[in-house]
């Protein structure tokens, strides 16, 4: 397996694209941390991920919160003993408005839950690697983090700065065992599009040459490859899996 003897921190780990990698990880042997603010369906992750013969643990934390994913890192280490891979998952979509509407709030929730929070993951998450001589992060942004999309300007500014944050950390951490990378999912059928009615859906759908929306499974495959050895000349980088959209 890809990764036996190895233990792997989710978050956002309930749900979507998260919960998939999740469960992959568990499936190539990994010890699974799943964190979420979702406790309930948090447990169930864990307990498939038991029910495939693989230890999990599930760590209630707010990743816009410091404090939280300081404490996650540190039950991760508590639990199994170091934390060899973390996928920083968790995120929003958020207010949908023109730049000129859009609430103070609104921006200020999505630069929190879906930009700080990928400094304070991997601000951690980076201290614990280094004491274990390395480690590989990947950081979930989306095709929002190469162009615009109208009615998005904190999504997309937080994308764009998750891809930033990517690269810094490529840079900063190559020669000390991290590779650090981001995936850029095209719009894939998570609860995260549940909010959105069927001609949206098919606005979105057109807009993918491939003719379709993605599935977590298809993102969660490319997570798992660059957070594993398979991927060692792999940092810095920006990796989209999004049925081509981007190639208009
Ligand atoms: P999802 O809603 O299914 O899962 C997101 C998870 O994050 C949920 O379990 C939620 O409880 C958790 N979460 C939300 N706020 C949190 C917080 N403050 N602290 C901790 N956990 C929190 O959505 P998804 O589609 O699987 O999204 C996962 C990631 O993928 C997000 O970063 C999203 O921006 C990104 N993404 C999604 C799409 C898409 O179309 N679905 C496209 C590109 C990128």
């Amino acid at each position: 397996n890809l990764f036996d003897g190895k233990v792997a921190l989710v978050t956002g780990g309930s749900s979507g694209i998260g919960k998939s990698a999740a469960l992959l990880y568990a499936r190539e042997g990994a010890k699974v941390v799943v964190s979420d603010i979702h406790e309930e369906s948090g447990m169930q992750v864990v307990q498939e991920i038991e029910q495939l013969g693989s230890q999990a643990i599930f760590v209630s934390a707010d990743v816009s919160k410091p404090e939280d994913c300081e404490r996650m890192v540190q039950q991760a280490v508590e639990k199994f003993g170091r934390l060899d891979i973390a996928f920083n998952n968790a995120g929003i979509g958020g207010e949908s408005n023109t730049i000129g509407d859009m609430s103070i709030e609104g921006w200020n929730k999505v630069i929190s839950i879906n930009l700080n929070s990928v400094f304070y993951c991997m601000h951690y998450q980076i201290r614990q690697m280094l004491l274990q001589g390395g480690g590989a992060i990947v950081n979930n942004s989306s095709i929002l983090g190469q162009v615009g999309f109208a009615n998005s300007a904190a999504y997309v500014a937080a994308k764009h700065g998750v891809v930033g944050l990517t690269k810094n950390g490529g840079l900063e951490y190559a020669s000390k065992g991290i590779r650090i990378n981001a995936v850029g999912p095209a719009f894939i059928k998570t609860p995260l599009l549940s909010g959105m009615g069927e001609e949206t859906l098919q606005f979105l759908t057109s807009k993918h040459p491939i003719g379709r929306l993605g599935a977590p499974e298809e993102i969660a495959e490319l997570v798992i490859w660059l957070s594993s050895d398979k991927a060692s000349f792999v940092s810095g980088a920006y990796y989209a899996a999004d049925g081509a959209y981007l190639s208009q």
